[in-house]
C-alpha cells in the first residue's frame, strides 16, 4: 500500500523536525504525475497519525497539474494523464512538473 508508506514517512519527517509539537495541519503538494491518490493518502494519514503528535491533524493537499514540453516541436502542454503525448503527435516529451511529492508546511497548535 503505497499511500500508507508515504503517510508514515510524512509523520516521521514532521515528528523528527518538530518533536513533541502538537500539529494541527499538514500541507502537502502532490503532483498529478506522482502516482499518489490524494483521497487514499488522506485515509492513510488518519491511520498513520494515530498515537503521534499529528493525531487529529488535518491534511491539506494541493495538486499542481502536470507540465510537459515536447522535444520535437517545443510546445509546452498539460498532458492528458496517463497519456503523455504532444498535440503535434510526438511522444518525445520532457516532464517539467507534476511529479512533486513534498511537505509544504505544517501548522503547530
Ligand atoms: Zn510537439
Amino acid at each position: 500500500m503505497h499511500e500508507l508508506a508515504i503517510a508514515e514517512s510524512v509523520v516521521d519527517t514532521v515528528t523528527q523536525r518538530l518533536p513533541g509539537a502538537a500539529i494541527t495541519c499538514v500541507y502537502l503538494e502532490i503532483g498529478a504525475l506522482s502516482g499518489v491518490v490524494a483521497d487514499s493518502l488522506r485515509f492513510c494519514f488518519d491511520l498513520a497519525t494515530e498515537g503521534t503528535g499529528l493525531e487529529g491533524a488535518r491534511l491539506e493537499i494541493t495538486e499542481p497539474p502536470a507540465r510537459c514540453r515536447c522535444r520535437s516541436c517545443g510546445a509546452e502542454f498539460e498532458p492528458d494523464f496517463p497519456i503523455v503525448l504532444c498535440p503535434c503527435g510526438s511522444a518525445d516529451v520532457a516532464v517539467l512538473g507534476g511529479e512533486e511529492l513534498k511537505i509544504l508546511s505544517v501548522q503547530v497548535a
